[in-house]
């Protein structure tokens, strides 16, 4: 009888347990759902649904040539992957497991009815548990776990695949309008080419400068990272043939940020809320009212007077994507200096972020946020200035701040400190020192 795989955060066909295990059973159809419903406030953000569009596209002409072919369609999914498989007259369903809570509640509903496959992670992370078999809370250990079951399995080519004769009907991409309508996004992003092409030479160019990776990483004017985010959040690439294409090159730092990875999706399991409620609540007063949103917005527009953080914000709404340091001061600035509730940055990179993923966002938020199981102390608060200098940041500001890019190297990191703001360039929000005071004496006066 056919089989029906039901694709979703795994755009592709190479290193597929899913459609692999269909193929071997009958012939296939895919169906990938464009549902805004089930994931309730997190659905498909804005900057993802460019991505999505080019992706299902990619991923369409791959089937047809396997043989095969993809039918899209939109609604809840738990009704539309029934009604498609009773229109296939489907003998089994097939799809990679995934962690989101509400694909997690999905699959439940679905019971039996759903034949699930892993693919998404190193190792399924509900098997990595301490000796008291429980999740891991803390990334060491959790680490050391994972690290036993390496080197991961080696990834599985693409299935052949035959199609049946008679196909359930499949809207037009068109139809499932993810393109962009807002002025910017409108011509989509152009540093990027989503599918698995584009994954596959992403992860080439990476496998070239990886021996930079450990020394490089953290200087967000380089191209040191692999920048397969996006590619992995889609799952246009798994994170084992990721593994394998590096080997040792990337060295251990690498394998531990893949692995933050799979540990994210361990806490989501363990902590499915993750996305909305602090893990360990700071009992904190947080800002609220106008000033406190005017703030908000002066951050997500990359107008705070601190040139970093700045880069960072206009890094991520031009391009989709931001560099990990400027990902951590950015964060911690809104949360610290602003004293403004981590889930508002984290709604706003949801919106803005190619990569944006539930695990991966909410449990790096909350890490910086000092309200993970996790994380770092909160009255450790970062000094973006510093942070700037550190770690070489002025090519960076350059490219994403250009009313500073006539600025020396010496000037460019705190130009208000330093006498040399154009006019046109915002003076800070608040002053370092009085922004890490504010935030200490809430810490200190909180109510719990
Ligand atoms: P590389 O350094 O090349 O790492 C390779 C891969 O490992 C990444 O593609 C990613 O899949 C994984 N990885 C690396 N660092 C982390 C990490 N800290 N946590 C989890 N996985 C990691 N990553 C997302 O994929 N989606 C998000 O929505 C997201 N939101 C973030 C929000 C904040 C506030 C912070 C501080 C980090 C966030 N990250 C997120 C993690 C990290 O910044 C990105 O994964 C990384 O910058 C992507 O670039 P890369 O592919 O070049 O990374």
């Amino acid at each position: 009888a056919p089989q029906l795989v039901w694709f979703r955060q795994d755009l592709r066909t190479a290193d597929h347990p899913a459609l692999i295990a269909a193929a071997e059973q009958g012939p296939v159809v895919g169906l990938y759902v464009l549902d805004d419903e089930t994931p309730g406030r997190w659905k498909i953000g804005g900057a993802q649904r460019w991505w999505l569009h080019h992706s299902l596209d990619a991923l369409a002409q791959e089937l047809d040539k396997l043989g095969s072919t993809l039918i899209l369609r939109r609604g809840r999914s738990s009704k539309v992957v029934r009604d498609v498989a009773k229109e296939l007259g489907a003998g089994g369903v097939h799809a990679i497991r995934q962690y989101e809570p509400w694909w997690r509640e999905a699959e439940c509903e679905h019971g039996d009815f759903v034949i699930l496959h892993d693919g998404d992670v190193l190792h399924e992370p509900s098997a990595i548990c301490s000796g008291s078999k429980k999740p891991f809370k803390i990334f060491g250990p959790f680490y050391r776990a994972l690290e036993t079951h390496f080197p991961p399995p080696e990834p599985l080519p693409a299935p052949k695949l035959t199609k049946p004769s008679k196909l359930p009907k499949s809207d037009k991409l068109a139809d499932l309008d993810l393109l962009p309508t807002k002025p910017d996004w409108s011509t989509g992003f152009t540093d990027w080419t989503p599918g698995t092409q584009g994954a596959a030479k992403q992860l080439r160019h990476f496998v070239d400068h990886a021996s930079d990776y450990a020394a490089h990483r953290d200087l967000p004017a380089e191209d040191a990272t692999s920048r397969l985010s996006p590619h992995l959040h889609h799952g246009e690439l798994s994170p084992r043939q990721v593994w394998h294409a590096l080997g040792r090159k990337g060295g251990e730092k690498f394998h531990r940020e893949l692995a933050w990875r799979d540990f994210s999706r361990s806490m989501t399991l363990a902590d499915p809320l993750i996305g909305k409620e602090s893990q360990r609540p700071l009992g904190l007063t947080t800002r609220h009212g106008k000033a406190a949103d005017s703030d908000f917005t002066a951050w997500t527009r990359g107008r705070t007077g601190y040139p970093l953080v700045d880069a960072g914000m206009r890094q991520l709404w031009e391009s989709g994507w931001m560099h990990n340091r400027a990902r951590l001061v950015t964060a911690s600035f809104l949360c610290k200096h602003l004293l403004i509730d981590w889930w508002r940055g984290a709604d706003w990179f949801w919106d803005c972020l190619v990569d944006a993923d539930y695990a991966n966002n909410s449990q790096n938020w909350q890490w910086v946020a000092g309200t993970g199981f996790d994380s770092q102390p909160f009255y450790r608060i970062m000094a973006p200035l510093t942070q700037s200098e550190k770690f070489d940041a002025a090519d960076y500001i350059r490219r994403w701040v250009p009313e500073l890019a006539h600025l020396s190297d010496a000037d460019i990191h705190d130009p208000w400190g330093r006498g040399a703001a154009p006019p046109d360039y915002p003076e800070p929000l608040i002053g370092h020192k009085e922004a890490r005071e504010r935030a200490l004496e809430a810490f200190r006066k909180r109510a719990s």
